[in-house]
């Protein structure tokens, strides 16, 4: 039996799993639970070389009060960065800030901590969600960009429409761009499906990024082949540090980090918290599933 079937077979197992011991597991991925937390660990990050964008856990809120929340709590964490003097941005996903029922509040919300944000000298950064959010993100990313100069969002290699997506950005202006490689699972039609149709692509948009102008590109990846392309490329093209920077996930891919921070790469790590870690960490041990065998082992072998 292919050793595929097995993972996937432990990833299905998870949603059964006690949420303590996911949580033993998910501590490596996530700041913790409290706004200190998150600072605690950025606090370390900053001290070895890395700078850190913070993400308060949550998404697809349903009410005002939730949406709220997350407002007030990312406002605190500008504030908080601000006076610690951390260098430190943040990261929000629109389903969050209610993009799903009411888009004028979502409109409201972006403004609202965008402004905040820039009076403090600091920048926004739009997660990108699933495809059924792609085109509505992108527009309100060139709807807030006219107004403000400190935001940037998320384009996703996986998805075909993004080399389209890159040229309109470009010719649109100001294009702050984090290149990933999409972490939902999209639909054949609209995506690639294959790990080289996925990695190919998002060589060709990095360096498309890079010859058409981007005003800064975060390269998200813990991909070897895609760190050293990324090298080989700024290299050919000239890419000064302001041009650019290495981002990885909290807990993911230490010695790569460590490697490329030592080469005098600029880096900033991605610093989930909050009350709202479980989806987040399933998602995480999704993608890992050696982790999520070590959870199952840990099942039956703990006590
Ligand atoms: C800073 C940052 C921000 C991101 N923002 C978004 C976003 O807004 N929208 C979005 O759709 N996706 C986002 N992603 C996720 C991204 O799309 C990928 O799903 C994820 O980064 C894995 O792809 P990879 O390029 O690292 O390559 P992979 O081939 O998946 O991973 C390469 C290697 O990295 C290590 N690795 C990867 N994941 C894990 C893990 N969970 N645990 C342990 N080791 C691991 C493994 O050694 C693996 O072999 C973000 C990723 C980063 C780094």
């Amino acid at each position: 039996m292919p050793a595929d079937f097995f993972d996937r077979a432990l990833v299905g197992a998870m949603p059964w799993v006690p949420r303590p011991l996911i949580w033993r597991f998910s501590q490596r991925y996530i700041a913790g639970t409290t706004l200190r937390d998150a600072f605690e660990v950025v606090r370390e990050l900053n001290a070895a070389g890395c700078t850190a964008t913070m993400d308060v856990l949550g998404e697809d809120s349903t009410t005002t009060q939730q949406v709220d929340a997350a407002r007030d709590l990312y406002l605190e964490a500008l504030q908080g960065i601000q006076s610690a003097s951390l260098d430190c941005n943040i990261s929000v996903k629109l389903s969050e800030m209610g993009l799903r029922f009411d888009i004028a509040q979502t409109r409201r919300v972006m403004r609202e901590l965008l402004s905040d944000a820039r009076d403090r000298g600091n920048f926004v950064r739009i997660d990108m969600e699933d495809s059924s959010v792609t085109a509505v993100t992108l527009d309100m990313y060139r709807e807030l960009r006219k107004d403000f100069d400190n935001v940037g969002v998320v384009l996703q290699s996986c998805l075909k429409r993004s080399a389209v997506d890159v040229d309109e950005l470009l010719h649109g202006g100001r294009t702050n761009v984090r290149l990933c490689k999409g972490i939902y699972i999209e639909p054949e039609d609209i995506a690639y499906r294959s790990p080289d149709e996925i990695r190919e692509s998002f060589q060709r948009l990095l360096e498309q990024l890079f010859e058409g102008g981007a005003t800064r590109v975060g390269i998200a990846t813990h991909d070897p082949e895609l760190v050293t392309h990324a090298e080989k490329t700024i290299r050919r093209l000239k890419v000064s540090k302001h041009r650019y920077e290495f981002q990885m996930l909290l807990g993911v891919a230490g010695t790569l980090r460590r490697q490329l921070v030592d080469k005098g790469h600029p880096l900033r790590v991605y610093v989930p918290f909050g009350e709202l870690w479980f989806n987040y960490s399933m998602r995480r041990l999704r993608e890992n599933p050696d982790i999520a065998g070590h959870i199952i082992k840990n099942l039956f072998s703990a006590q």
